[in-house]
């Protein structure tokens, strides 16, 4: 990447990290404003953040769901045989390795579910485990990760204009776990819609699509979990009173307020407000990342606040001192 990021800069191109736009203004141009205030003018603009955090157009949060996978890597006895491998059935297993300056390190993928939907999240990690331990003779388990993923209705990503409506707002998204290959795709529909106004494959892609009767059931289907997560959220009961050992975070109601308590190794205690800030979503905690995670759209933010993925990107509210100093001298 650092050499490509070199040519850019060198063919009078910039590139502006640590910036995360909140907003994109539109008069004869559009104007990229960043969380600092900082803004960034150009003509046309590509959103390729993930999933898309414009909400007002597209409406991408009703056709987009996120789906959250896990990974352990491992080091066995055995000498993985190559090549890469997805198991037919259910639960889906996939493997792959990588050479490490330790030696061979075999990837075991699994374990997938709507972000923010998993049960204690630790446990997803338990099962790749033994399953790893059932298919070689595990010496060492150096690292295990987490990501997720935008999915689509019908399986293809959103790659064009933006709506029918901005010729010159585009957006890559959707990549359906497959986004080594359908990020190159994107690029050249993109590069051949802004340079020569059209594309070979662009009605295939195109994010205005007609949707498909398989796709208006998986639209009923996801819009219906997300309203019940929503409500869900809203409604259920919550402890008045916990205890929480250290690395533990709950959900609470404290004063009449939902909110989420973390504690951290020595003892310190966070509490935020665990309403999403991208559509209000009520979130749940991710024991394994120690994120909260948002159930409808797959924000995420830590246990601070602040915004870990879109398509949230303003932090968590934080809770009046009172709350926070109660919590940590009344309730634990
Ligand atoms: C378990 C798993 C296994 C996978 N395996 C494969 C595989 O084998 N092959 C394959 O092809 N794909 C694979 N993928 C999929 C692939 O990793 C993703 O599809 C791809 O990374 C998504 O690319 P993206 O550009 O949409 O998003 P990202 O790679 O997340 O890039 C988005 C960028 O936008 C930035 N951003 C976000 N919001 C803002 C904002 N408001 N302002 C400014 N910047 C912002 C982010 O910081 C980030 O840099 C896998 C995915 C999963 C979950």
């Amino acid at each position: 990447m650092l050499p490509l990021a070199e040519e850019i800069v060198k063919s009078g191109n910039h590139i502006f990290e640590h910036s995360r736009v909140v907003e994109i203004e539109e008069d004869d141009a559009y104007t990229a404003v960043t969380d600092g205030g900082y803004k960034v003018r150009a003509p046309k603009v590509i959103l390729a953040t993930h999933y898309p955090f414009l909400n007002k157009e597209g409406f991408y949060f009703a056709r987009i769901y996120v789906e959250r996978d896990y990974i352990v890597a491992i080091r066995a006895e055995e000498k993985y045989p190559g090549g890469m491998y997805i198991n037919a059935e259910n639960p889906a297993r996939s493997m792959r390795n990588q050479v490490d300056k330790d030696g061979e390190l075999i990837l075991i993928i699994g374990e997938n579910h709507k972000a923010g939907q998993g049960v204690d999240t630790i446990n997803h990690y338990h099962a790749l485990i033994d399953y790893a331990h059932q298919n070689f003779t595990v010496k060492d388990i150096p690292y295990r990760w987490s990501t997720q993923d935008c999915m689509t209705l019908d399986g293809i990503p959103y790659v064009g204009h933006y709506t029918s409506d901005t010729p010159n707002l585009y957006v890559a998204t959707g990549f359906n776990k497959w986004g080594m290959t359908n990020a190159i795709a994107s690029s050249v529909i993109l590069k051949d819609l802004i340079v020569k106004g059209k594309s070979h494959w662009e009605q295939v892609y195109s994010p205005s699509r007609k949707t498909t009767a398989s796709s208006i059931g998986k639209f009923i289907i996801e819009n219906a979990n997300v309203a019940e997560k929503l409500i869900a959220g809203k409604l259920s009961p919550l402890p008045e009173d916990i205890n929480l050992n250290p690395g533990e975070a709950n959900v609470l109601k404290i004063d009449s307020k939902r909110v989420g308590a973390y504690k951290d190794e020595d003892g310190k205690i966070y509490v935020v407000n665990t309403t999403c800030t991208h559509l209000g979503c009520e979130l749940n905690w991710n024991s394994a990342e120690r994120s909260w995670d948002c159930p409808c759209h797959g924000s995420r933010f830590s246990y601070t606040g602040d915004v870990i993925e879109g398509p949230a990107n303003k932090p968590l509210k934080s809770e009046n001192t009172n709350i926070f100093e109660r919590v940590a001298t009344d309730k634990f």
